[in-house]
């Protein structure tokens, strides 16, 4: 199948994919159902139709998964070479790419993104991922050092691999998340069991099987579907799990810290934000309003490192706002495999109910609607595009994570007072990006300097590059995934002494 397939046809081949099946988890090399037999049932959240059935997975099945990872890592795959691990993901990332309209299509449907977002962020991100953490395989390094004891020594550091390792990945962007956390484990050579969001397990199912396919020994993959309470609290709390990797809310984030404890496994956690963008006067506009728009517009304000917080200079305030009302109201909300689509619906009514939620709290305490405010009648899951003007600090909408369509904006004067402004970004629980929007060389770098934040762009926007470190300060996570500290994050160190005398 590529673009030139017919809808219909492509359609046709996903529902004899799934409907009326029973997606099944992969541990140790076979497909299974639950132990329990139990299952649960996945969405279109476009339509609210159901798409099929899905294993729930218990303690039973979690423990099958951990001990065939944990065989996969004391055995065959601890025999793999550095260059081989290479080749098998960059293998894997060749098999997404053949199956990339599937893919696309498979999370459009699960996951309720436009499609053409779906072909670039959830297939072209993951393939990116598995490619730049492929080179990393060949690439890790312990070190030497000279130690103070008496005596001569040869000192040195290995650098080993963590070992088994439970990645729970949320339902925002699953095939990309999967890969992203993926591909440094097995670089790094570590076995895995991974537990997608039991709104969206379809394309992680389809990533399983395509490890197999690109030849990743039996063990070495393994997945888990099921709910976070269940099967995702099981991996967390278990005794022969090594390491956590979790991308979700911060409240699950806390949870898992907990869970942790029982073995002091190591963590790390790309949790929630609530990010600023500040546009200054001398902001180039032309560039500046669309992206504070689809900063916090695109994927239906699903992102974690959504723009949801403007800061916007009084001088250009209302040109700015209005010029973001009218994105909202002209970007093309509707079915996701139109491919003229930009905003798809919220991935379910539950966060529906939430976002409309986080609205009516804003105008409780004092906001006023610009543009939006509202679910959009008729099938699925939809909220209005929406901003929401004279926000102040101590609202709900500043301070929470919406994770919807919602963007707060804040005018500012004293535009040359780097410290206030870092205030204002700062002033939430969390620490996960910041936009920056001057001509003003010296006041973008010491507003970088100041804002806790793990990312910041400056007068640019875009997503996720597989080469720069990603996570958050205070509340917005534990550690960084990407790049090089994201590597050694699946890694333990080692110091080896040996006398010489
Ligand atoms: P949201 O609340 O937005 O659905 P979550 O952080 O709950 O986001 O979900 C992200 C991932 O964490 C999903 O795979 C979910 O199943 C899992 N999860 C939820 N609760 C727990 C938990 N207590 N322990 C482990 N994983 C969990």
């Amino acid at each position: 199948m590529n673009t030139q397939t017919p809808i219909e046809t492509r359609l046709e081949a996903f529902r004899e994919r799934w409907s009326g099946k029973v997606g099944k988890m992969l541990i140790g090399g076979e497909w299974r159902e639950a132990q329990s037999g139990e299952t649960f049932s996945t969405e279109d959240p476009a339509t609210g139709e159901k798409l099929a059935d899905v294993a729930s997975g218990g303690q039973a099945d979690v423990d099958a998964a951990v001990a065939a990872a944990r065989a996969a890592f004391e055995g065959p795959w601890s025999k793999v070479k550095p260059d081989e691990r290479a080749r098998l993901i960059n293998k894997l990332a060749d098999l997404i790419e053949a199956n990339g309209e599937e893919l696309a299509l498979t999370e459009t449907l699960d996951v309720g993104r436009p499609i053409q977002f779906s072909r670039m962020a959830d297939v072209g991100g993951a393939i990116g991922q598995l490619r730049y953490q492929a080179g990393w395989a060949t690439k890790i390094q312990g070190e030497t050092n000279e130690i103070s004891a008496p005596g001569e020594w040869l000192s040195y550091v290995l650098r080993e691999p963590v070992g088994v390792v439970g990645q729970i990945v949320p339902w925002n962007f699953p095939l990309a998340m999967a890969a992203a956390k993926l591909g440094p484990a097995l670089a790094a050579g570590c076995t895995v069991v991974l537990k997608p969001a039991e709104q969206t397990p379809l394309s992680t199912i389809r990533l399983g099987e395509l490890a197999l396919e690109a030849g990743i020994p039996e063990g070495v993959v393994n997945v888990v579907t099921g709910y976070g309470r269940t099967a995702g609290a099981m991996l967390a709390s278990h005794m022969d799990v090594d390491k956590i990797a979790f991308t979700g809310s911060t409240q699950t984030g806390r949870a898992i810290i907990e869970a942790s404890k029982t073995n002091f496994k190591r963590i790390s956690l790309e949790l929630g934000g609530k990010s600023p963008t500040f546009i200054f006067a001398d902001a180039d506009l032309k560039k500046a309003i669309p992206a504070a728009a689809m900063g916090i517009f695109f994927n239906a304000g699903q992102v974690c490192a959504a723009g949801s917080r403007l800061f916007v200079a009084e001088e250009v305030a209302d040109q700015v706002l209005e010029g973001i009302a009218g994105m909202a109201k002209m970007l093309r909300v509707g079915h996701t495999l139109d491919p003229e689509t930009i905003i798809g619906p919220l991935v379910s009514e539950q966060q529906l109910d939430r976002v409309t939620g986080y609205i009516e709290s804003g105008r409780q305490e004092g906001a006023t609607v610009l543009v939006g405010g509202g679910r959009k009648e008729g099938p699925g899951w939809f909220v209005e595009p929406t901003v929401l003007v004279d926000t102040e600090a101590n609202m709900k909408v500043r301070r929470e994570e919406i994770f919807g369509p919602v963007l707060c904006a804040h005018r500012f004067t004293d535009a040359d007072d780097a410290d206030r402004l870092a205030r204002m970004g700062n002033e939430t629980e969390f620490g996960l990006a910041a936009s920056i929007w001057t001509r003003d060389i010296s006041m973008a770098h010491k507003l970088a300097r100041r804002l806790k934040a793990g990312s910041i762009r400056i007068n640019g926007s875009g997503g996720v590059d597989p080469a720069l470190p990603l996570g958050g300060y205070k509340s917005s996570g534990w550690g960084r995934e990407n790049g090089k500290a994201g590597i050694d994050a699946y890694t333990e160190l080692k110091a080896v002494s040996v006398a010489l005398d």
